[in-house]
């Protein structure tokens, strides 16, 4: 994106939501010159990519949680946006404080259920103690049962094999094809036998019945879990890695005619919300046809920001388009599995360039902060 530029009076740029989206648009305003603020309802950047290996590795999860205003400083602002009014164009905090754009960039991002995501609005010291509870509870399980062998499920179940040997680690899955249905077949070949050969004992194409009866992410001996197929299971602790949401409360009152059915954001090549050439959506909560992926919403950040900076200096809009997929998935820290735009990579790349790190590094540099 390059120097600073020249910006004409009267722009602010305002970014709701800090997740990778997020981090990625206000770091190339402030490059930029552009006056900003960011807005997230927490005091610290989630790198929930790393979620799963701070939910097996005590004293890990501080590594997991960059805090704001170290590197936004007084463009950051903490609270929950409640509704965003196109009309004057304002940002409408939870209290009632109003933040006057003259550009939107939203990034509320998705969520779902605890260790891949952390929905709450807990200081820094207090969600890390949450992933270090969670460690507890999965190190006094003798068996732990993860549901659900999308991305999440599949690493989950290999972190905690890898971490735990001795533990029974089983994976149940609704279908029989494990890992992101958008990954080339061989790819998604490799993740069931990489989970066989950890040792991860896998159900597929069978469903859990009971799991809202049951408890999530805490350790009781024998809880009886039953599946459609009229299974019975034992474990001491289940995980639930399925159910994604579009975090879309934002601007869900004023944009409602803007959003696809889930909730994400409908917007054009320039990934301008439909209906309005000022507002941006970036990342999970852009209606794209694409995996739901961190490396996506970063794409999407200089996309949208680089359009402002465009239309500001009367140049045209430039586009986003989806290329082939390319995913990492880590099978725990020793072992991975992935694509490069379409093209399946060897196990000890994957390992050595994200199951090590987990892009820990990426993170704690675009923020300019020194990683504990
Ligand atoms: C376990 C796991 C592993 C993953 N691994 C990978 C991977 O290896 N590679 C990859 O590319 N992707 C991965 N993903 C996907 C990736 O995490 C998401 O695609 C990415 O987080 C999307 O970024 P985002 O900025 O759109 O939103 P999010 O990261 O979801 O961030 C949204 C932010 O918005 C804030 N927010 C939401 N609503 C409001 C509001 N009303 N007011 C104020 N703040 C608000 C939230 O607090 C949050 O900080 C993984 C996902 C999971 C769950």
């Amino acid at each position: 994106m390059g120097g600073q530029v020249s910006v004409p009076e009267g722009v602010h740029v305002v970014v709701v939501g800090g997740g990778f989206g997020g981090i990625a648009a206000a770091q190339q305003l402030k490059s930029a010159g552009v006056s900003f603020t960011l807005v997230d309802m927490r005091d610290a950047f989630h790198h929930n990519v790393a979620a799963l290996r701070a939910s097996v590795e005590p004293g890990f999860a501080q590594r997991t949680f960059i805090p704001y205003a170290e590197t936004f400083g007084s463009s950051f602002v903490q609270g929950r946006v409640e509704r965003v009014d196109p009309e004057t164009q304002m940002v409408v905090l939870q209290g009632g404080r109003e933040i006057q754009y003259s550009h939107l960039i939203l990034c509320t991002g998705s969520d779902g259920p605890f260790p891949g995501k952390f929905n709450t609005e807990a200081s820094l010291q207090n969600a890390v103690q949450t992933y270090e509870d969670f460690v507890q509870q999965i190190q006094v399980a003798d068996s732990v049962l993860v549901v659900g062998g999308g991305g999440t499920g599949v690493e989950m179940a290999a972190e905690i094999k890898t971490e735990y040997p001795d533990k029974k680690v089983v994976l149940i899955h609704s279908r029989i094809g494990l890992a992101d249905p958008q990954l080339v077949h061989s790819v998604r070949q490799q993740v069931k036998e990489v989970l066989l050969e950890k040792g991860v004992e896998l159900v597929l194409g069978q469903k859990v019945s009971n799991l809202s009866e049951l408890p999530l992410n805490v350790t009781q001996k024998d809880l009886e879990v039953k599946t459609d197929k009229g299974e019975t299971l034992r474990t001491d602790l289940i995980i639930s890695c399925t159910g994604i949401r579009i975090n879309s409360a934002a601007y869900a009152s004023s944009l409602a005619a803007s959003m696809a059915e889930d909730g994400a954001l409908k917007v054009n090549d320039h990934l301008q919300v439909q209906g309005f050439s000022n507002v941006y959506a970036v990342g999970d909560c852009a209606d794209l046809q694409e995996p739901k992926l961190a490396y996506h919403a970063g794409l999407h950040a200089s996309v949208a920001v680089g359009n402002i900076l465009n239309s500001l200096s009367g140049k045209p809009l430039s586009t986003y388009s989806t290329g082939s997929v390319t995913m990492l998935l880590a099978m725990g820290r020793d072992d991975g599995v992935g694509q490069f735009n379409g093209f399946r990579l060897p196990r000890w790349m994957v390992a050595l360039g994200k199951s090590r790190d987990l892009l820990l590094w990426k993170s704690w540099r675009e923020m300019q902060q020194k990683q504990p």
